[in-house]
């Protein structure tokens, strides 16, 4: 690990929107993420990096109470996460953009992102306003079927599912899977913009290490369930090792 690793300690507790401390998470009660710790704090983007089956999706999933933890605690927005009501979280704030973008492709965008709205009429236009506002590229496909769309749109189409729910915090798995690396030089930077225009604390899982450290404030490279590395973002940029590690594997670093 770096010794300048942020923890929790340098984020308010009132700005902290993801503390987890000593996880184990996993399937079947075997683990496949150990002893992590990890913070989110309001306004923060934080990147989860690490090779495939480091654990990052599964990360993800405990923190939205999808998994139950299998030791340790999980605080997400001030409540526990253990799994056993994970329809409440989402009410507290807490939006998963999932891997697959689960979106319905024999709807329209707009339908899509009616979805993802909630409250009365008056707020839920304010929130698609604002999220559109984010999203400008969306605006003039509102009538097209979500199965019609490029990769990327998709892709922005998951987010904005998301962002009209006013989350407090979003989880972003992958935002660049099946996508061209032009296509998310263009997408990761609507990570950092929600984050700063909003307050939200945003997680993203990501393989395009530069370009996820390029947007992010600080990072973690998980590799095989454990945290390998941590840090700000631009101490893990200035360590070529991070790559390495990233996708090689803890090897590279010896
Ligand atoms: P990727 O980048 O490939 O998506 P990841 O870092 O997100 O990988 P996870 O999907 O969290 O990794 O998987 C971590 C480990 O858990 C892997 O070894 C995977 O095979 C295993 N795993 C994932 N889902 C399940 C499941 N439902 N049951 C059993 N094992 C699983």
């Amino acid at each position: 690990m770096t010794d300048t690793a942020i923890s929790s300690e340098t984020i308010s507790d009132a700005d902290l929107l993801v503390d987890v401390r000593g996880l184990h998470a996993g399937y079947g009660g075997i683990p496949v993420v150990r002893d992590l710790n990890l913070t989110v704090g309001r306004g923060e983007v934080v990147a989860l990096l690490g090779p495939n089956g480091a654990g990052k999706t599964t990360t993800l999933l405990t923190l939205s109470g999808l998994l139950t933890p299998l030791d340790g605690d999980v605080m997400v927005l001030g409540e526990k996460v253990d799994g056993s009501k994970p329809h409440t979280i989402p009410r507290r704030g807490l939006a998963h953009v999932a891997e697959d973008r689960s979106l319905f492709f024999d709807l329209t965008v707009d339908e899509n992102i009616k979805l993802g709205l909630t409250g009365d009429k008056g707020s839920r236009k304010a929130a698609h306003d604002r999220a559109m506002e984010l999203l400008p590229a969306l605006k003039p496909l509102g009538g097209r079927l979500a199965g019609l769309l490029s990769g990327g749109e998709q892709q922005m189409l998951a987010v904005a599912r998301a962002l009209v729910s006013e989350p407090k915090c979003l989880l972003v798995d992958e935002m660049s899977l099946g996508l061209a690396p032009i296509i998310v030089e263009r997408l990761l930077p609507i990570v950092r913009d929600i984050a700063d225009q909003t307050g939200c604390g945003v997680l993203v899982v990501e393989q395009h290490v530069h370009m996820a450290l390029e947007v992010a404030d600080r990072g973690y490279v998980l590799n095989h369930g454990e945290v390998l590395l941590q840090g700000s973002a631009a101490e893990l940029s200035a360590n070529r090792a991070v790559l390495e590690a990233s996708y090689l594997g803890d090897s590279a670093l010896h």
